[in-house]
């Protein structure tokens, strides 16, 4: 059949380099994504209450950071581990939103919440939905940006595939986000790929992100790799953040405090001066 000798390169047409002359920029309510821009994602795992999500929200805005995250709907692999606050908790998001002026982004995990997420400025497909190709046509019918994280064991050419589904399906507001994969080395969450951020840049015009959170589950090494991430090229970065990381309900061990979130952008803000990006 003609469909399996087609030439691999065509099956993410939409999305490659080729598709267009030049790189994707995506306003996300006045703040941009891509080439030349570098905007900082942060805040916590997990949205927990209205005092940790406003008092995290101040202070990153007022680090530099230019969108805030929160999980609402988490993907525990345990279900005896906190599922996330769910509509309860993108409301406090959006309360956040309103206090800061910050744009938002959460983790959507199955169409069927589509209409809660409203007020989401961008929407999050997290490593484990990358190949739910139900959600990601789904995703496809919004107008609004979404985040696609590569899967924990995904090539780079599957997530390409990934992001061609929802550009194919009419929205080609897609950022491409590598979060570390999983490899045989145990001393890490996972394995952060920076080859993947690289390649994709250059097989594709969309904006591609690094998120070294999840990627190294050690919060010693979160700023290392965030000025790695930046080198290389990305146009972006996704960092977790916690007023009180030791007893954050998910994802403590990873995450920055407030002062040492506000000390790497005043790092990250210097490398963005000299890599002529703007932060
Ligand atoms: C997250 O961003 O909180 C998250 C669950 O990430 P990932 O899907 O990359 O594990
Ligand atoms: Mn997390």
């Amino acid at each position: 059949m003609a469909f399996f000798t087609e030439p691999k390169t065509e099956r993410y047409r939409m999305v490659s380099r080729a598709a267009t002359g030049n790189s994707t920029v995506i306003d996300v309510g006045g703040v941009k994504i891509g080439e030349g821009y570098f905007p900082v994602i942060s805040g916590p795992c997990s949205v927990e209450s209205e005092e940790q999500v406003i008092a995290i929200a101040k202070s990153i805005k007022a680090g530099g950071a230019k969108i805030l995250r929160g999980g609402a709907f988490k993907p525990r692999t345990s279900p005896y581990d906190f599922q996330g606050m769910q509509a309860e908790g993108l409301e406090l998001l959006s309360l956040a939103k309103r206090e800061t002026g910050l744009p938002i982004i959460s983790e959507i995990m199955n169409q069927s919440q589509i209409g809660l997420f409203e007020d989401v400025d961008i929407v999050q497909i997290g490593a484990r939905n990358m190949q739910n190709f139900d959600l990601l046509k789904a995703v496809g019918s919004l107008k609004k940006p979404v985040l696609l994280k590569r899967g924990l064991a995904n090539t780079i050419e599957e997530l390409l595939m990934s992001a061609e589904y929802i550009v194919a399906s009419g929205n080609p507001n897609v950022i491409l986000c590598e979060r570390g994969i999983r490899t045989f080395e145990s001393m890490t969450r996972n394995t952060l790929d920076l080859s993947a951020v690289i390649l994709l840049k250059q097989k594709s015009h969309l904006p591609v992100i690094a998120d070294p959170s999840h990627a190294a589950g050690i919060r010693s090494l979160v700023a290392p790799l965030a000025k790695g991430i930046m080198a290389v090229g990305a146009d972006g970065i996704m960092i977790e953040t916690h007023n009180n990381p030791a007893n954050a309900l998910c994802d403590g061990a990873q995450s920055l405090d407030l002062e040492q979130f506000n000390d790497l952008m005043k790092d990250l803000k210097k490398r963005a001066e000299l890599e002529g990006k703007e932060i």
